[in-house]
């Protein structure tokens, strides 16, 4: 892992021309590389944390490569929490790009994607469910994951956990105090009761994990079903009731359609199956297998079948939830089966009521002000530690002890706290450069 004895620099905001530019400037040397590239009233070594100066950034014969600020934050209390210089100029990509050359000129290495946010993780100023929601939060692009990134960020997420660890680690001393007097046991008030309620908040917490994956990386909706069902008529219904804009994609084997919409605050992926208008014999298999395809890779599938024609079930199979369509039901419905929502794209007839079905199958009946678990990493030590928990209730003391320093060792890893190098790796290496 990076040790903390250099200085790091990136530009911190996005590329493009824009009216202002940052670049960021961390560690010990931070004040020192202001100080060689930067001139204003005073130097940014002898100026207080928590300051800004005006000034004009030099290049190393002395020329202005841009007038602009430079902000001073000493460490503990800075974002990385060591000493940090951010140089505002113009955001201009010409300026930046020189200003960060000249920073790296003086002694500054060029920082590693996320690298900002592992100094504020590895300093303890982070736990690693607030980097992730640091990252969430730079990639927010709907108001259900900026809140979601949000809450994650205030450390709701590790508040949430801990409740649970407390009850662990309470009732593993209670085990650790018996085992010295084996006859006695530990009293049920003591491990069962504390136990089944660490259990129940930490499944609820589990619960939340597959809302907030897809309150933050979105959700993928594939529209399948037979050639006429109605599928690209409902595309179009859906984005214009959202306003949106439909973009084709090619496929690798075929064209695919795909359009971006927001529902529920969640950004959705629209995915149509387009090019299978053809009148070979093979549409039935070339579609259905394009419709396996695409429906294993989606968080729902959207199964439409054509109310206005005779019956012919398609079936597909499926691992993602499935919501069951009568189409064109303005036209009439030539049959009836249980279960199936109906609409009709021509005249906008049960639209709200599929938002809504859409909504329940990603969402679920999560609390929205509750902090969600928001990556399989998260889900994944979550489960973990749930399937410790199970396990001690049923278990003689001192195997119950195990059980729950392996549940420990768990959630201290859903925080962070305990973690194995290549998974924070893993976190950062989706950051972009700068943050
Ligand atoms: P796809 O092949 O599944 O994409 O089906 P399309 O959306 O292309 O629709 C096939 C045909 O059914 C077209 O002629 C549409 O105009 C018609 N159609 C689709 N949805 C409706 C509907 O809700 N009501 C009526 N009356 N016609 C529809
Ligand atoms: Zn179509």
């Amino acid at each position: 892992m990076t040790g903390l004895s250099d200085t790091i620099a990136a530009i911190a905001t996005a590329p493009g021309s824009a009216g202002v530019g940052i670049v960021r400037v961390s560690g010990p040397a931070a004040l020192r590389v202001a100080d060689a590239v930067f001139a204003g009233r005073s130097r940014p070594s002898r100026t207080p944390g928590g300051r800004f100066l005006y000034g004009a950034f030099r290049s190393g014969s002395g020329d202005s490569i841009d007038e602009g600020l430079c902000l001073i934050f000493r460490g503990p209390h800075s974002y990385t929490g060591e000493d940090v210089a951010e140089l505002q100029s113009h955001g201009s990509p010409a300026v930046l790009a020189r200003l960060l050359e000249r920073v790296l000129e003086v002694g500054a290495r060029a920082a590693r994607p996320g690298e900002f946010t592992l100094r504020a993780y590895l300093g303890g100023r982070l736990d690693l469910t607030q980097a992730e929601a640091v990252l969430s939060l730079v990639n927010a692009q709907t108001d259900a994951a900026r809140r979601q990134a949000t809450l994650g960020l205030s450390g709701a997420i590790a508040a949430r956990v801990s409740v649970v660890a407390e009850a662990v680690t309470r009732t593993l001393a209670a085990i650790q105090a018996m085992l010295d007097y084996p006859d006695e046991g530990v009293p049920e008030e003591e491990r069962g009761e504390p136990l089944l309620r660490a259990e129940a908040e930490l499944a609820g917490l589990l619960g939340t994990a597959r809302a907030g994956q897809i309150a933050t990386r979105g959700a993928r909706l594939a529209l399948l079903g037979r050639p006429n069902a109605g599928k690209s008529s409902l595309l179009n219904a859906l984005l214009g009731y959202e306003r949106s804009i439909v973009t084709p994609i090619a496929g690798t084997t075929r064209d695919y359609l795909e359009a971006q919409l927001e529902l529920a605050g969640v950004p959705i992926t629209l995915v149509d199956t387009a090019g299978l208008r053809e009148t070979a014999d093979e549409i039935e298999a070339a579609g259905v297998r394009q419709a396996q395809l695409l429906g294993q890779n989606a968080d729902l599938v959207l199964l439409l079948e054509d109310g206005s024609a005779a019956r012919e079930p398609l079936d597909i199979a499926s691992d993602a939830p499935t919501l069951r369509i009568q189409t064109k039901i303005d036209l009439g419905q030539r049959w009836q089966a249980p279960g199936f929502l109906l609409v009709s794209a021509v005249t906008g007839a049960g639209l709200p009521e599929l938002r809504e079905a859409v909504r329940a199958a990603l969402l679920g009946n999560q609390t929205r002000g509750e902090a969600w678990l928001t990556t399989e990493r998260q889900a994944d030590a979550a489960r973990r530690a749930l399937m410790h928990i199970a396990a001690a209730r049923h278990l003689p003391d001192d195997l119950a002890g195990y059980e729950l320093e392996q549940a420990l060792g768990a959630l201290a890893e859903l925080t962070g706290r305990d973690v194995q190098e290549d998974v924070v790796d893993a976190v950062f290496r989706n950051f972009c450069v700068g943050k």
